[in-house]
């Protein structure tokens, strides 16, 4: 059962947000009155304080079950994100420990995110202005392609999947999904069709994924589905990189049955932000495997790759920090709300 904390306690809360002043004074004034600490950097095990009740993360802390065991005064777990793979939640149940989640602050940035990466893909946008900026005025090989009239196969139509269709009703596109859990009256207001996973694979010039990392749907775009992809289809992936096996996807793009990628996301992408565990005492052969994986995809001429980068706009991080700070004052009263660990 979750612990409730008890009425006028002043629990501590220690945050490992990277954030820029503008919004680190945002997020101080929301937490007012409450004993706080923040650190502008992802969780390490020498910044944890063994009086953390109250724990916040992005989804670039991992809370293990380590961690978990380092903190014994913990009581509840914020992470400002919606995906919650980055904390064991099994862990989280076993202690009672409520973890919650902010389900809905991103449609439409994340949504924005995946067109931006379409749109660039379809006209070759970053070559064109590097060759630019690099002092070749010239069109010569930049050749694009229109949206209108090609299919785009949604996996997963829940909040960013549908925002997604909604943003595409202005290109004359076919429109495809896939989602266990169908929304067939939403499917009947926007004038698209639920198929099977294979027929979207088979039939779809552009895949765009927006579901989570689960072990169903972990290499989701993996060997065995490349083989179903439509030949010259471009893969775009703003949910998470555990999604789609880098190994496929380079192979699919050297052998042209995939065209192209826009990635938000690459699997285990902490190894790319933290060098130390490359270079490190914690480096195995798993993780130079990854960065070399990832790396190869950063450098691939056909691919778009972000930092993860598709939640980042100010209007975002601002709803993201009111629902965590609503998190934390629904828990303090005795009702924790958006709790996804005991699912
Ligand atoms: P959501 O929970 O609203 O929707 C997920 C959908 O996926 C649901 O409709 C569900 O039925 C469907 N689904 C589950 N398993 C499936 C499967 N095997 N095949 C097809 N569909 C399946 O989540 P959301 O808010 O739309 O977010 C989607 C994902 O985007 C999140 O899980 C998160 O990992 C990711 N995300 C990334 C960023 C970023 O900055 N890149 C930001 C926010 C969210």
């Amino acid at each position: 059962m979750p612990r409730a904390a008890k009425k006028n306690q002043k629990p501590f809360a220690l945050f490992f947000l990277s954030l820029t002043p503008d919004l680190t004074s945002y997020i101080k004034n929301q937490i007012k009155g409450l004993p706080h600490r923040i650190v502008p950097d992802v969780l390490t095990v020498d910044e944890l304080d063994p009086k953390t009740e109250i724990l916040g993360v992005f989804t670039d802390s991992k809370v293990t079950k380590d961690i978990f065991a380092r903190l014994p005064r913990l009581k509840l777990v914020v992470t400002l994100s919606t995906g919650f793979d980055h904390i064991d939640l099994k862990e989280a149940s076993r202690r009672g420990i409520p973890v919650c989640n902010v389900p809905t602050y991103g449609d439409y940035t994340v949504a924005q995110h995946a067109l931006a990466l379409i749109l660039a893909l379809s006209k070759k946008l970053f070559e064109s202005v590097k060759r630019v900026k690099e002092g070749e005025y010239d069109y010569h090989g930049m050749r694009g392609f229109d949206l209108k009239g090609k299919t785009i196969g949604v996996v997963g139509t829940g909040h960013i999947g549908k925002q997604l269709i909604r943003l595409l009703a202005g290109f004359e596109m076919n429109i495809v999904a896939y989602d266990p859990f169908p929304d067939k009256k939403f499917a009947a207001e926007r004038g698209f069709s639920y198929v099977p996973l294979s027929k979207l694979l088979g039939s779809a010039d552009i895949i765009t994924l927006h579901v989570p990392l689960l072990p169903a749907t972990h290499h989701l775009i993996g060997k065995k589905n490349l083989k179903k992809i439509k030949p010259g289809a471009y893969i775009i992936n703003t949910a998470r990189g555990g999604l789609i096996d880098g190994a496929t996807l380079l192979s699919g793009l050297q052998s042209g049955q995939i065209a192209g990628a826009g990635l938000d996301v690459l699997e285990d992408e902490e190894v790319m932000r933290d060098p130390v565990l490359i270079f490190g005492d914690k480096c195995d052969e798993c993780t130079v495997k990854t960065s070399l994986m990832n790396s190869l995809l950063i450098d691939h001429p056909k691919t778009i790759v972000t930092p993860h980068n598709a939640f980042n706009t100010t209007e975002a991080i601002k709803r993201i920090i009111d629902t965590s700070i609503g998190n934390m004052r629904a828990f303090l009263a005795g009702n924790p709300t958006n709790n996804v660990s005991r699912r």
